[in-house]
Formats: C-alpha cells, sequence, structure tokens
C-alpha cells in the first residue's frame, strides 16, 4: 500500500473532487413540503469533498498537493480559491466554468441533523486534460469522491502511474460500475457507505439478495458498531485490495488483504460539529500515505486529525494544521 515504506518524506497527492459553497442556516426542525419557517443567521463557508479533502492533504497532513476541480467564475469560486491557496493547495489547475459554483444548502436543526441539498453547478464540469493527466501521472496517491461524473473518477484513475496509490472515498453513497472497483487500491468510507457497498459487492459475488449482516433481518447480525465494520470490510474485501471504515467516535477499521484486521480507536474530544471529519481523515490519510507511512499508521495519523476536526465549526474552517495534529497525537 505504501509507495515508499523506507523514508517519510513529503509526498505528492492529487485530489480530483468537488468544491462547493456551504450555506448553512441553524433552524428550530427541519421544514416539511410546503412549509416556511424562520431559521438563524446565514453562514457562507467553504466546502465539498474534494476541495475539503484537498485541504486536510495540504494543512494537516503536510502533502505536496494538488486539486484538480471546476468552480464558476462567481465570488463562491473565489471564496473556495481562496481558501485552497491559504491552505498552501496548487490551484492551477483548477477549471473555472460559465455555470455557477457548486453550493451545498444546509439546515441544522438543535440536535445537530442536517439536511443537505447541493446544486452541483460547476463540478459537473471537472475535466482532465492533459496537464491534469500529467500532475495526476506524477502524484504518490491520487484521492476522489463520488461528488463528480463517474467518467471524471475513472479518466483520473486511469492517469495515475503504475505504483502509485489510487484511493476512493466512495461517498456519497451510490452504485459502482466493476470498471470502479477494478481500478481501486484503497476505499475509504464511513458505516453507512460501507454498508450500501457491501450489499453490492455481495451481488456481483452471485450471492443473490444483497448480504447485509448488520441488517436488523438477520439474526446473526453483530451489534457492536467495530465488529459490524468488520464484516462488512470482508465481505468488500473480495472486490478491492483494501478498506478504511470510519465509525465516528468509535473510530475506524483498517482491513487488508492477507492481513489481520486492526481496529483504531478515536480519540475522546468534546465534539461541537463533525461536518467534514470524514474528508479531514481521508485528506490526512493520503498525505501521509503518500509520505511513506504504512496504511495502519495513515490511518491512525488520520484519526488524530480527524478528531481535532469536529471540536471546531465549519469543513475547511476546522482543518488542523500539521502540529496541531502532530502535537495532539504526542
Ligand atoms: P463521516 O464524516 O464520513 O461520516 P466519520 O464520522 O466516521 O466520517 O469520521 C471520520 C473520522 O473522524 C473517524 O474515523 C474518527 O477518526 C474521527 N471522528 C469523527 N467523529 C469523532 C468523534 N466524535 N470523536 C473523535 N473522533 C471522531
Amino acid at each position: 500500500m505504501s509507495p515508499d515504506p523506507s523514508t517519510h518524506r513529503r509526498g505528492r497527492v492529487v485530489v480530483v473532487g468537488s468544491a462547493n459553497v456551504d450555506l448553512v442556516v441553524d433552524v428550530p426542525r427541519h421544514p416539511g413540503g410546503g412549509e416556511t419557517i424562520l431559521g438563524g443567521d446565514l453562514r457562507r463557508s467553504p466546502g465539498g469533498k474534494g476541495a475539503n479533502q484537498a485541504v486536510a492533504a495540504a494543512r494537516a497532513g503536510g502533502a505536496d498537493t494538488t486539486f484538480v476541480g471546476a468552480l464558476g467564475r462567481d465570488e463562491s469560486g473565489e471564496l473556495l480559491l481562496a481558501s485552497l491557496d491559504g491552505a498552501g493547495v496548487r490551484t492551477d489547475l483548477v477549471g473555472r466554468t460559465a455555470a455557477p459554483t457548486g453550493t451545498a444548502l444546509i439546515t441544522v436543526s438543535p440536535d445537530g441533523e442536517n439536511a443537505i441539498v447541493v446544486a452541483p453547478g460547476a463540478n459537473a464540469h471537472v475535466r482532465i486534460g492533459p496537464e491534469q493527466a500529467e500532475r495526476i501521472g506524477a502524484a504518490d496517491v491520487v484521492l476522489t469522491q463520488l461528488e463528480i461524473p463517474l467518467d471524471v473518477v475513472l479518466a483520473a484513475g486511469a492517469a495515475r502511474r503504475p505504483g502509485a496509490v489510487l484511493a476512493l472515498n466512495a461517498a456519497p453513497s451510490r452504485d459502482l460500475p466493476d470498471a470502479m472497483w477494478a481500478a481501486f487500491d484503497l476505499l475509504i468510507v464511513n458505516e453507512h457507505e460501507a454498508r450500501d457497498l457491501a450489499g453490492e459487492a455481495a451481488d456481483a459475488a452471485g450471492a443473490g439478495a444483497p448480504v447485509d449482516p448488520t441488517s436488523p433481518a438477520d439474526p446473526a447480525a453483530p451489534t457492536d458498531p467495530v465488529d459490524a465494520a468488520e464484516h462488512l470490510a470482508a465481505t468488500l474485501l473480495a472486490r478491492v485490495p483494501a478498506v478504511v471504515v470510519t465509525l465516528g467516535g468509535a473510530g475506524c477499521l483498517v482491513a487488508q488483504r492477507g492481513s489481520a484486521p486492526v481496529r483504531l480507536a478515536a480519540p475522546r474530544v468534546d465534539a461541537v460539529d463533525t461536518t467534514g471529519a470524514g474528508d479531514t481523515f481521508c485528506g490526512v490519510l493520503a498525505a501521509a500515505l503518500a509520505g511513506g507511512s504504512t496504511l495502519v499508521d495513515a490511518a491512525r495519523t488520520a484519526s488524530f486529525a480527524g478528531a481535532l476536526a469536529v471540536t471546531r465549526p465549519g469543513a475547511q474552517d476546522a482543518v488542523p494544521t500539521a502540529d496541531e495534529v502532530a502535537t495532539f497525537a504526542h
């Protein structure tokens, strides 16, 4: 899994994915159909899974990071560029389009539950041209997600060099074509995404109806979330060589073909906003792998970064620095 296991250096990461401006309003409850309710003040902050992960790889992971994405020629595009630039991400290969910058409309109820609608806008126009392909070809780790068109994700994968790690954060959940399963070295998913994809993987293996060992209908279903994740990861390993399942405050599970799964507990923190924890985790994991860490060590570093991110509000704004992660980890 590690491109260079002997040394820890500043690795090269390319993140190919979405960038959104998050428009967030606190609401007393989520409105029903046809209903209008009054909320709190509007907050506007940089987000989108791809941009969040690029910021995390650069700021918290210390990697030489390029973001390949698309932004509108609008004020939201400038907000995203400023955030990426501020974190030290290379933005020279970000496309600017006539379509508006992707926008996420987010309402947050008092119990912390989010309801989110994403208008993809420019994210539908991410392009892998010759320059993007060249930068991807020089990367140690290429990291993508599913908020951009699948053919772009596949084109990004096709451009990586042999020996580089191709990682997919399979979020948001959707069915994956066979070509996608075949291409990726590493899958990073939360427990919900793991459950969705494990059903799909079991189907493809000819098991008939989706097998979900965590389903309440299954009397053998493990009740412990880490046990459940271990079952799901075992199913997923039939289709991809390595899987990391993130489990929020319960930590994460690292599963690789031919090795026993490794459970990593999350550090204890006071969580104030879990937005972007998964993205911080993915970006830092990619950076650590690119720097020569093993997958288990990379996941350990990523857990510290993810835990710090939940102690702060926002997505990109909550990503800690590499020094903060190192101090927290010792
Ligand atoms: P997602 O946002 O994709 O659902 P998770 O909620 O699983 O992702 O969080 C990703 C990682 O961030 C976790 O594996 C863990 O390392 C860290 N994390 C998330 N929530 C907490 C928490 N409450 N306490 C400590 N660490 C957390």
